[in-house]
């Protein structure tokens, strides 16, 4: 049995293009990914944050990792990649978020999932809409969700 989950990738500290597109590598490899399906990578303004531009992207695995493994393979990631949290929102050098799993909703300390904001970032719903235009997200659909948030500026980056 497996399930597939969508993986919401930023950087925008050190070489943030080098660094998303090590890290899909690395969970390409890890142990409980089955597959791997990459969305294109977008640059963004910081959404209620300071810094340089974010790159972003999403991806979709098929993992056989229940979600609480799941989020501590994209946590020890982040580490690897020296993420540190001196304050909420500041720039980092990598952000794994986990947006989906399956249809299954958790509401727990460490993971609530679907991702609580996802559907007001721009970042998120273009790579994810990219990968997944059939998804069916609870708080509306992705050209409904887009359009409010058309003041975020995102740019998809050439290959
Ligand atoms: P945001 O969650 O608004 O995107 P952020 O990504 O900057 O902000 P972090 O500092 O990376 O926030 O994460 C804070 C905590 O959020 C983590 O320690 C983690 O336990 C928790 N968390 C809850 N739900 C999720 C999720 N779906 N994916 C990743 N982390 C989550
Ligand atoms: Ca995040
Ligand atoms: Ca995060």
């Amino acid at each position: 049995m497996s399930t597939l989950a969508y993986i919401g990738l930023g950087a925008n500290l050190g070489d943030a293009r080098q660094t998303i597109e090590a890290a899909i590598n690395t969970l390409c490899e890890s142990s409980g990914i089955l597959t791997l399906r990459q969305a294109p990578l977008y640059s963004s303004d910081p959404v209620d944050a300071q810094g340089p531009v974010f790159i972003n992207t999403v991806v979709a695995v098929d993992t056989t990792l229940e979600p609480l493994p799941l989020l501590d393979l994209l946590q020890t990631i982040e580490q690897e990649h020296g993420r540190e949290r001196p304050y909420r929102n500041a720039p980092r050098t990598l952000d794994l978020d986990l947006l989906l799993y399956g249809t299954l909703t958790i509401e727990t300390p460490r993971l609530s999932v679907p991702h609580p904001r996802m559907h007001q970032r721009a970042f998120v719903l273009r790579p994810l809409q990219d990968l997944a235009p059939a998804l069916h997200l609870s708080q509306g659909s992705f050209s409904a969700l887009l359009a409010d948030c058309r003041d975020q500026k995102l740019q998809r980056l050439v290959d």
